[in-house]
């Protein structure tokens, strides 16, 4: 089965946390995926970001890194934005040291875009955009510190990934019913039929 960037793998709702969610399980570490650790995929995602995130960014083109050192800041800024919303969503805050880290990806990001580039935050409007991948991810993420979109950040319980819960009363559990929300009903209704099998035992 060839790997697709399918809608499914933005359920992130906005780019930086999509970004953040190309780690698959990354509170099992023995179980883990890092969908980057082959190179040729940044552009498919970076291409598919511009499509499924047409409503938070309008229409736009996100560069993916090219060089090793474009990729690592890459990699760098989307750990950075990983382990400071992570962090915040399980209660510890926006951490001094993860806020730091963060923003200094981000500078060092900001700096390398072309002079007279417009670095106004996605959701203003604006026309088409032209941003590294990276650059866009910071921007993303930088609107999520706002408390009132920090408070729907969560955490699927099924494969890990964040997710901005935009439901009018908070109520979204998985990262997306039609995958993970029947996985986990999938194993309960297996558990419970092992579980009543196996109490004939003994
Ligand atoms: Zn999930």
């Amino acid at each position: 089965m060839t790997f697709d960037w399918n809608a499914h793998r933005f359920s992130g709702g906005v780019l930086a946390l999509d970004l953040a969610n190309t780690v698959v399980f990354r509170d099992a570490p023995d179980r883990a995926l890092d969908r980057f650790s082959d190179h040729s995929q940044l552009q498919g995602f970076a291409r598919a970001a511009a499509q499924f995130r047409q409503g938070e960014w309008g229409d736009a083109r996100f560069r993916p890194p090219e060089h090793p050192a474009q990729i690592n800041r890459l990699i760098d800024v989307r750990e950075a934005i990983n382990t400071l919303f992570r962090t915040a969503v399980r209660g510890g805050g926006l951490q001094p040291a993860n806020m730091a880290a963060f923003l200094q990806l981000g500078s060092a990001l900001v700096c390398d875009e072309p002079g007279r580039q417009d670095l106004a935050l996605p959701g203003s409007g604006m026309g088409a955009r032209d941003l590294s991948l990276g650059t866009a991810a910071f921007l993303s993420a930088m609107r999520l510190l706002e408390p009132a979109r920090l408070g729907r950040v969560k955490i699927c319980p099924n494969c890990h990934w964040l997710y901005l819960d935009e439901s009018r009363n908070r109520s979204r559990r998985w990262c997306d019913m039609t995958v993970c929300g029947n996985r986990a009903k999938a194993q309960r209704h297996y558990r419970r039929n092992r579980e009543s099998s196996d109490s004939g035992h003994g």
